[in-house]
């Protein structure tokens, strides 16, 4: 069978996460390996109430066929959005995807050959690398510290690279929490302003700050060469798989050809329920209560972190999101720590795959948003345990 698949999908690995996840899933486990919302903050009553009411209002058009762009007043929900942010995004220049992930893999589709190079964070989202892999992307690696993106770095990069396309998430980063400063941005889009080169601003999770100050958008840095995608799963829900994505005109054209030969359009029963849910709720007073909740649960994880690790190992303290990135000392495996703390029944993500090359590297993802406060102590504490025993001999 191997021989009949192609080049294309071929050189690409399955989710290392997925993998780590089934181990996971051991009830005995504590883990801070996945990277889900909290379920308790779901809105179970009241989009049963938008669904009810639809079907009782609009029962037969709800279960139609829709256009590719998506629903036009949920768009126009979006395009409110970013104006009461100071962004000018007009509804022609939004298109609902199957997620934000879709977004990435119609980027690839409209704009990669084979071959082509694109610039990624390092450590960088695991979902993007495998997006752009299938379209048998060349990545060039840029690091990203506490601060944001190593600029002499990038400089470095683009004097010999030809990428063109350059894949952020410059608010409460995945994997490592961390959020690019402003200067940082304003350095960022300094080094690719004019150049033939588009950005994506990936932005799943910019609305969940707990501290800090909001940070300025690529997209008013560099309006022009800014690709800003955004989604729903973390801020309403995941298994209703609604993003966006938003692109000039000219490419936008382009993305709409590459949706309706790939589905057509995204779910319309459920942008309806989701634009119901909108229309009837306060979403701001609801991301409001999610913040809370994350802001609580990192303080829990931070404060179990500074009584139970030893102090040579160091972690970000993310200003929101759901991660919390750990750096062990120089030399030491996470992979290595992986498998130990399973003895412990407690996992993690250790980060390799969030890295294009490199292997056996010392840092890990902890995610906090769906452990309990309670469960995260006693997790950390179990960590804690496995560090010590390995650091203290
Ligand atoms: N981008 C980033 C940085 C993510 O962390 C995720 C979810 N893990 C996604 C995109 C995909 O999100 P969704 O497709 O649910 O919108």
């Amino acid at each position: 069978m191997n021989e009949l698949f192609s080049n294309r999908i071929s050189g690409v690995a399955p989710s290392f996460i997925r993998e780590i996840l089934k181990v996971a899933m051991d009830p005995e486990i504590i883990s801070f390996a996945g990277g889900l919302p909290n379920r308790d903050l779901f809105p179970v009553q009241a989009l049963q109430k938008a669904t009810n009411d639809l079907f009782n209002e609009d029962g037969k058009d709800i279960l139609q066929y829709s256009s590719t762009e998506g629903y036009l007043p949920l768009r126009e929900m979006i395009a409110a959005d970013y104006k009461r942010k100071g962004l000018q995004i007009s509804v022609d220049e939004i298109l609902i995807t199957n997620g934000s992930q879709q977004g990435l893999d119609l980027l690839g589709k409209v704009l990669l050959n084979e071959g082509d190079q694109v610039l990624i964070e390092e450590p960088g989202y695991l979902g993007a690398i495998q997006a752009f892999e299938v379209y048998s992307a060349v990545f060039n690696s840029v690091p990203v510290h506490q601060d944001g993106m190593d600029i002499d770095a990038l400089k470095e990069t683009l004097k010999t690279s030809n990428a063109k396309l350059m894949y952020t998430v410059p608010n409460f980063q995945n994997p490592s929490g961390i959020s690019y400063t402003d200067e940082n941005r304003r350095a960022v889009a300094d080094c690719l302003l004019n150049k033939k080169i588009l950005l994506i601003e990936d932005n799943p999770y910019g609305d969940l700050r707990f501290s800090g100050e909001e940070k300025q958008s690529f997209k008013a840095l560099l309006p022009d060469q800014t690709i800003l995608l955004g989604s729903f799963s973390k801020t309403v829900v995941p298994s209703f798989r609604l993003g966006w994505i938003t692109a000039p005109k000219a490419l936008m054209d382009k993305l709409v050809i590459a949706k309706q030969a790939g589905d057509l359009h995204t779910n319309y029963f459920c942008q309806r329920v989701l634009h119901r849910f909108l229309q009837d709720n306060d979403l701001q007073a609801h991301i409001k209560k999610i913040i809370a909740v994350y802001g609580h649960q990192k303080q829990v994880m931070e404060n179990a972190i500074k009584r139970c690790f030893p102090e040579q190992v160091s972690y970000i303290n993310p200003e929101g999101g759901m991660f919390l990135w750990v750096t062990l000392p120089e030399g030491m495996s996470a992979t290595e720590l992986f498998d130990k703390a399973l003895k412990y029944k407690v996992a993690f993500v250790p980060g390799d795959p969030f890295y294009v090359e490199k292997r056996g590297l010392n840092t890990l993802r902890l995610n906090f948003s769906s452990v309990d406060p309670d469960i995260i102590e006693e997790g950390i504490k179990r960590l804690g345990k496995v560090l010590h025993e390995l650091l203290d001999n």
